[in-house]
């Protein structure tokens, strides 16, 4: 069922986030990706950092291929975990020179595992706001930052992790991706929290399409995300259905997001999964126009 996306025509923004190949086939899936992609006019596309700086190299390459070959604006994201101050500096001074003005700042997790505890490096920074001041030391940057609508899995509460926004956002950031999650009241009580919290910078969902429930559940409890009983009931028919599970993906998508607009959302965060079928298939169904992006237009 596709409800009422026909009430809401007036333009809303998105964002696509990418992970750089860790393979070849997986090199050309992007870029076909990307191709794809693009007629969906991407406020911006961001390239996410591997863990414990561990894909460094393939981000780079990544973001390069993408300012020199796109015209899309390309943010670039960046942790300072297991890092020196140094290290980070230098990582930033190769992003100014490809021509990146927007970093997605993050701690990110330990090489030896998400859950291990984490422990600043010895000369880097300490938390994720002082990553944050740093960047805004070094140049004219757009630095967003992430948020937890169910709370990063660490944060002792709540109240712990809306801190931890506040500090960032005061620290200079200029706006929260979230981690996915897929129930809007979730979304909505969290966002009435940080606006209490005197957090005034915008919020920006980040969506999941759902390309495999059994994997999602995977991947969801690692990161605090829960994965909503509807769901299991949404998929149910379709394990061995391939074509029509991914309807109801784009549905369940389409769906989440037109509601999020009907609470006043106008700006999304698309994890792709760097797969273009199920995200157009999501944008169709909100009747978002295609256009195909003028390569190397300045306005
Ligand atoms: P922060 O925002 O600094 O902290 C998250 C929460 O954890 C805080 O609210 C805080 O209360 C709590 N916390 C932090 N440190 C501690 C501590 N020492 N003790 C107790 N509580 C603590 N990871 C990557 O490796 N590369 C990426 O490109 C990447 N991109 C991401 C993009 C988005 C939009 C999101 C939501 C996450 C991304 N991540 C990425 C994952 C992220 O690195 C991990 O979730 C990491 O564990 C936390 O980093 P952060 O910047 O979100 O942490």
């Amino acid at each position: 069922m596709r409800t009422g996306h026909h009430q809401l025509r007036e333009p809303f923004s998105v964002s696509f986030e990418f992970f750089p190949p860790k393979a070849p086939e997986m090199e050309t899936q992007l870029w076909e990706t990307v191709e794809a992609l693009r007629v969906w006019n991407p406020d911006f596309v961001s390239v996410t950092y591997g863990a414990g700086g561990s894909t460094k190299a393939p981000t780079l390459a990544t973001v390069r291929r993408l300012i020199e070959e796109t015209p899309l604006v390309t943010a670039a994201h960046l942790t300072c975990v297991d890092a020196s101050r140094e290290e980070v500096q230098a990582v930033v001074a190769e992003y100014k020179t490809l021509g990146v003005r927007h970093i997605v700042a993050l701690r990110g997790d330990p090489a030896s595992g998400v859950g291990t505890s984490y422990v600043p490096h010895p000369d880097g920074f300490g938390d994720t706001a002082e990553l944050v001041a740093g960047l805004r030391a070094l140049g004219d940057f757009d630095i967003s930052v992430s948020a937890y609508p169910e709370k990063h899995p660490e944060s002792h509460n709540m109240d712990a992790d809306i801190d931890t926004l506040k500090r960032k956002a005061d620290a200079g950031a200029a706006r929260a991706l979230t981690q996915f999650f897929f129930d809007n009241d979730i979304f909505e009580r969290y966002l009435d929290k940080v606006r209490a919290a005197g957090i005034t910078i915008p919020i920006v969902p980040g969506i999941m399409p759902i390309q495999n429930l059994t994997q999602l559940k995977r991947f969801a409890s690692r990161c605090g995300a829960s994965v909503p009983a509807f769901l299991d009931a949404r998929f149910a028919d379709y394990e061995d259905r391939p074509a029509e599970r991914a309807q109801v993906a784009a549905d369940v998508a389409a769906e989440q997001m037109d509601d999020l607009r009907r609470r006043g959302v106008d700006d999304f965060h698309i994890y792709t999964m760097n797969r273009a079928p199920l995200v157009g298939a999501v944008l169709e169904r909100l009747g978002r126009s295609r256009r195909r992006a003028q390569s190397g237009a300045a306005a």
